[in-house]
């Protein structure tokens, strides 16, 4: 949790610091910001949830809400594969993927249209003033989704700065979806941010090695996300709209001097 602005600078100074640390680079030089969108953007995430948790119900599998956050940004598949391996000791087969997946999205549409994230549309359009490419990177593939985009982020995301389903073969937690998006922006994993709020999406932008803001907006204990690789932590995305600034102060100015001594000072001492 962070509270006063000092607070808020430390951390943030912090984060930076234990990044570039443990990466071949002395600074952030920042271009783009890449968003995850369920559960960033939207607040889809408990309609999510929960058509997953009545879906498998139906099917004699228990998924507890809680569990359904844990595999957020995983394929369908994949989710449902290892919900039957639990619970009847063998995969899943195709046709019943199909099957359930399918019941899963109809639940999924039957309810209330997710709203736009409190925050998400201030932080924005501040990437905005500072001319800042904003990318999505998501493993949804609504057909709908850049109209929708346009309707809530107007002249925002663009299609060719859009990493969808469609564009990977390995869902998150694989580095890949980051990874496309850096190379389709022509972007290096240290001219980005990357926003999300999974465990296994901020494992996916950590493995690709970008520096990870990550937003809890759902049930999951911080532990978990930062135990997933956040170099920031912020509780919802009002207070990384607050911090924003400060953030992009600290990544500007900060650099990495003496990167052997601070890379680890206690081991140096000792040996
Ligand atoms: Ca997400």
């Amino acid at each position: 949790m962070i509270g006063t602005e000092n607070m808020n600078r430390e951390y943030i100074m912090a984060s930076i610091r234990n990044y570039l640390i443990d990466k071949p680079f002395k600074q952030i030089n920042l271009k783009a910001v890449l968003f995850d969108m369920d559960g960033v953007l939207y607040n889809s995430m408990p309609n999510h949830a929960k058509a997953w948790t009545d879906t498998l119900a139906e099917f004699g599998v228990q998924f507890p809400v809680e569990e359904a956050y844990m595999h957020e940004g995983r394929t369908g598949e994949s989710t449902i594969d290892i919900a039957f391996r639990r619970t009847f000791g063998r995969s899943v087969s195709k046709e019943e993927v199909r099957r359930i997946y399918s019941i899963k999205t109809e639940r999924f549409n039957q309810c209330p249209a997710a709203e736009v994230m409190p925050g998400a549309s201030d932080l924005l359009k501040k990437l905005k003033y500072k001319e800042l490419q904003p990318m999505l990177v998501t493993g949804s593939g609504q057909k709908s989704l850049l109209e929708r985009l346009n309707t809530h982020f107007p002249d925002t995301f663009e299609r060719r700065m859009m990493i969808t389903a469609d564009d990977v073969q390995f869902g998150k937690p694989h580095p890949e979806p980051y990874l496309k998006a850096l190379e389709l922006g022509g972007f290096r994993p240290d001219e980005a941010l990357v926003v999300e709020n999974a465990p296994l999406g901020v494992e996916a932008a950590h493995s690709a090695g970008i520096f990870t803001i990550c937003v809890n907006t759902g049930p999951l204990p911080d532990s978990i996300l930062l135990d997933a690789g956040a170099d920031l932590l912020f509780d919802t995305m009002p207070a990384l709209n607050n911090a924003w600034e400060e953030i992009v102060i600290q990544i500007t100015n900060y650099e990495l001097r003496i990167k052997n001594y601070e890379c680890n000072p206690k081991r140096q001492m000792d040996s």
